[in-house]
Formats: C-alpha cells, sequence, structure tokens
C-alpha cells in the first residue's frame, strides 16, 4: 500500500440513494472507492450530531432534512466525516473524506445545488468552537461558488473563504498560490469538486492540475501550519474520470514521509 500517510474517510451510507438530482449518484463515491481504496487506509467516521449541525445551520433546516430520513442518515454521515476530516489535521493527519451529499451550497438557512449541511463549514466551525484553531482558511476549487461556505463565514475575521473561480487552467494554479501566500493559518480545508475538470462540466484543469493543487496546498501547510489540511468531496460528475482526479489530489496532498 503507498502513500498510506493519507487517510480515506468513507461510509457505506455515502452510497445511499436518497432524493436528489439525477447526476448526484452513489456511483460518484463508488466510482472514486474504487481507486482509492487500492491505495489508502479507510476509515469509518461517526456521523455528526444534531448539536455539530446546529453550529452552522437554522433549526428549520435541520427539521427538514430530518423529514427524508435516508437523506438524513447520509447527511449526518457526511458531516461527520468532514469533523473527522478536521480533527485528524489538527493531530498532524492528512486526509480526504468522500462524502455524498456535498455541502457548499449550504447556508445558515438555506440550502440548493444537491447540498444539504455544509459538511467544511460544520467540521470548521467545530474546531473554532472547541478552541482547537483560531485561523482557518478554506480553499473551494469547485467549478461553482460556494455561497453557502462563503454566506456563513461572511464577516468573519477568523476563517477566510477563497473561491478559485478561473475558467484558465495557469490562471486557476497561480491564484490558488496567490490564496496561499496572504495570510497566516493554523489549518486549511479543501473544499474539493472536482467538475472543473477538462472532461467534466466546467472542461479546464487536467488531472495533473489537482497534484500540483495539491502539492501547493501540502508545501504551503507543511511550511506555516504543521502540515494541518484536509480536503472534504463536494462537486464532480464524470465518473469515467472522477476516481483519477481525486487520485491526483490524495497523491498532491500526500505528506513527505
Ligand atoms: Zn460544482
Amino acid at each position: 500500500m503507498s502513500g498510506a500517510s493519507l487517510k480515506v474517510i468513507y461510509h457505506d451510507l455515502y452510497l445511499t440513494d436518497y432524493p436528489t438530482a439525477s447526476c448526484e449518484t452513489p456511483s460518484r463515491v463508488e466510482s472514486i472507492m474504487r481507486v482509492l481504496g487500492k491505495d489508502y487506509p479507510i476509515l469509518e467516521p461517526s456521523p455528526a450530531d444534531e448539536e455539530d449541525i446546529l453550529l452552522v445551520h437554522t433549526p428549520s433546516i435541520l427539521e427538514s432534512v430530518k423529514r427524508e430520513p435516508d437523506l438524513y442518515s447520509a447527511a449526518l454521515m457526511a458531516a461527520g466525516g468532514a469533523v473527522m476530516a478536521a480533527e485528524l489535521a489538527c493531530e498532524g493527519q492528512v486526509s480526504f473524506a468522500a462524502v455524498r451529499p456535498p455541502g457548499h451550497h449550504a447556508s445558515p438557512d438555506g440550502h440548493w445545488g444537491f447540498c444539504f449541511f455544509n459538511n467544511v463549514a460544520i467540521s470548521l466551525e467545530k474546531l473554532i468552537y472547541n478552541g482547537k484553531i483560531a485561523q482557518a482558511l478554506v480553499l473551494d476549487i469547485d467549478l461553482h461558488f460556494g455561497d453557502g461556505t462563503d454566506r456563513f463565514f461572511a464577516g468573519r475575521k477568523d476563517v477566510e473563504v477563497a473561491n478559485i473561480q478561473d475558467n484558465h487552467r495557469e490562471a486557476f494554479l497561480r491564484n490558488v498560490d496567490r490564496a496561499l501566500s496572504s495570510h497566516e493559518y493554523d489549518i486549511i480545508a479543501i473544499s474539493a469538486g472536482f467538475d472543473r475538470h477538462v472532461h467534466d462540466w466546467g472542461g479546464t484543469l487536467t488531472t495533473d492540475d489537482y497534484f500540483t493543487f495539491g502539492r501547493s496546498v501540502r508545501d504551503f501547510a507543511a511550511d506555516r501550519c504543521e502540515g494541518r489540511c484536509y480536503a472534504v468531496l463536494e462537486g464532480g460528475y464524470n465518473i469515467d474520470v472522477l476516481g483519477e482526479n481525486a487520485l491526483a489530489l490524495c497523491r498532491g496532498l500526500e505528506p513527505t514521509p
């Protein structure tokens, strides 16, 4: 097993066929795990608690998701996967959480775009609430603007949200470096959407670019925040390339032995 220093967080509940858009299928995570499962150890998370969800969302959002029991179980486990990734990162362990449903379009009092609970926002807010970190950066590389995360952390001095939105690959990678160089952080959370790939909806990034991106984050984190970084799956809809793209990101993020 190569790359054993990176962990993959996965639970069978991520394969739940809950009511959502037809493109956001269980086969997305299946295709990722078919590739990552060969190379990395897999850790099983616990579901997030209601109190974790309520760190970010209103009670009415919690109650509305609860009305779909299959969706609710998967969504709690997705948030729990992100929480586990964030806590591992604090202990110096890099991980990729291969969760469904995604989260970055879920804001405190609303959700759309196949998202229900904001996994990344919940994971960071829990670290801050527990006093484990003081400054964080969210790097969102999904094709779509992560409006939910942006809205939740708007006006906050402790969490910066950088949505990298360029449609040219060189500019995209340059802006990643710019986002990384600007401040000091205790941890970096990646909203890892792969729908900007050349063979996905965005038609922009190559598989190698996900490696380059991951390596930039890894090097910055090693330099500035004791290697504390983690990635949580957001979008990515072409299951023929999704696994290889996730693998490229994981390879980039792997800590130096
Ligand atoms: Zn997207």
